[in-house]
């Protein structure tokens, strides 16, 4: 208790507050509800969050609050930034019990804003499940469509245990749930749900089905047995037997981490990341890369993949070194191979975690995409098809989870306004 205290004493309350409008994706007000935790009132600083997201417990827990909310705290510039992330996962946390009176809370208003207009989402992951509970609070009758037995999308098959417990994850749902969503289970979009029935049966549609495949760098090799895409590998825990395996991860990206990490877990007896830049450009969240290191993880910066090299089975990837160039065009640093710098290690496994897209599906629903296959939105978050919405990684929204549930509040409340 006393650690609270001090972390919640250790923000200024600043008017300007850049952590919640410069640094938060959902807007959250942050130096509003910790105040209300320095006061002791752990309900008032939930329902003040809970304005803004659903998602108090798990953004708490694997947002990415250094390049975030922490990340424009005023206190990070001479110092350390207030700990926002840890903060909200304890408001969330403490919940537990207060719980019940603040649905029924919830309730009552729902019963207030009650209509006759019904919604269906489709794909029950952090966008969805915002979107759903947004429209729900404003008593608008929701559907969601899940392709599996179980809701989360991502939250529960691409984020490992210990970066985010399956039982926050599941309180989470069921919190949401208690609005009076209903769910569909095994509900694919082009196998056995159709948009054109959907759009019969009710005023709106939010498509959420995220981007689910693992990019492909192009390289000579891909194919061979024994590379696999991240993703798949998360999302379908088909991993092969990593005992005394050597195994490479490409990317810089949090996946690439949760991949190598999962991987060091499942007893492969040497790990490495390979990636094209330096450390300072890694996409992935400093604590990760931190914590990686730590499990012992080999990080080969500034290392680029030739090719892969085996008969039907990797045997081995041949590397290349790059240097950082600054383009005049470009304020980023570029990487660019350096002649003759080539040499091969032995491997067993390969992991791509470079990035995800869009499942070839989506292409023939019949709404316009763009050349990487996302769904076009307008600013209100419609697609080609006024009616239908979309948001989350299948529109191409930056790929996080608070950005994922930014899309989901922002397109609940288009569709309130256009239903
Ligand atoms: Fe508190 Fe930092 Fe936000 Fe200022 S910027 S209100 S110190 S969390």
């Amino acid at each position: 208790m006393e650690k609270i205290n001090e972390k919640s004493s250790y923000c200024l309350n600043c008017k300007a507050k850049p952590c919640s409008t410069k640094g938060c994706p959902l807007g959250n007000q942050i130096p509003q509800f910790i105040e209300q935790i320095k006061q002791g009132d752990y309900v008032e600083a939930y329902k003040i969050l809970s304005e803004t997201t659903v998602l108090q417990g798990v953004c708490g827990r694997i947002c990415p609050h250094q390049k975030q909310c922490q990340g424009s705290c005023v206190r990070g510039i001479k110092g350390e930034p207030v700990s926002i992330g840890d903060l909200e996962a304890l408001c969330f946390d403490a919940m537990v019990e207060e719980e019940d009176s603040l649905l029924k809370c919830y309730a009552e208003e729902m019963k207030l804003n009650k209509t006759n207009k019904k919604v269906a989402i489709i794909g029950g992951g952090p966008a969805g499940l915002t979107a759903s509970a947004f429209l729900a609070k404003r008593g608008i009758e929701v559907t969601i469509y899940e392709k599996y037995d179980y809701l989360g999308g991502l939250l529960v098959h691409g984020i490992p245990e210990f970066r985010l417990p399956k039982e926050i994850v599941q309180r989470t749902i069921d919190k949401i749930l208690r609005l009076g969503i209903k769910v569909n289970y095994h509900q694919q979009l082009g196998k056995n749900l159709f948009l054109k029935d959907l759009e019969e049966q009710y005023d709106a549609i939010f498509l959420s089905i995220g981007a689910n495949q693992s990019s492909k760098m192009g390289v000579e090799g891909e194919e061979l047995l024994g590379v696999f895409g991240g993703n798949e590998l998360l999302e379908y825990k088909l991993h092969p037997d990593y005992k005394g395996k050597t195994v490479a991860v490409i990317g810089g990206g949090n996946v690439a981490m949760d991949c190598a990490r999962t991987i060091k877990r499942l007893g492969a007896k040497e790990v490495m990341v390979i990636y094209r830049r330096a450390r300072e450009q890694m996409p992935a969240e400093d604590k990760e890369v931190e914590e990686a290191m730590q499990e012992g993880i080999r990080f080969l910066f500034q290392n680029n993949i030739v090719k892969i090299i085996g008969k039907n089975q990797v045997e081995k990837v041949e590397l290349i070194k790059t240097k950082l160039v600054q383009k005049e065009d470009d304020n980023r640093l570029v990487p660019i191979n350096i002649e003759g710098s080539n040499y091969e290690i032995e491997i067993d496994n390969i992991i791509m975690a470079l990035g995800s897209r869009v499942e070839p599906y989506v292409r023939e629903l019949g709404l316009e995409t763009n050349k990487w296959g996302n769904i076009e939105i307008n600013e209100k978050y419609q697609t080609s098809d006024p009616k239908i919405y979309a948001g989350g990684d299948l529109a191409g929204v930056k790929s996080t989870v608070a950005w994922a549930a930014h899309s989901g509040r922002e397109a609940a409340k288009s569709i309130i306004e256009n239903i």
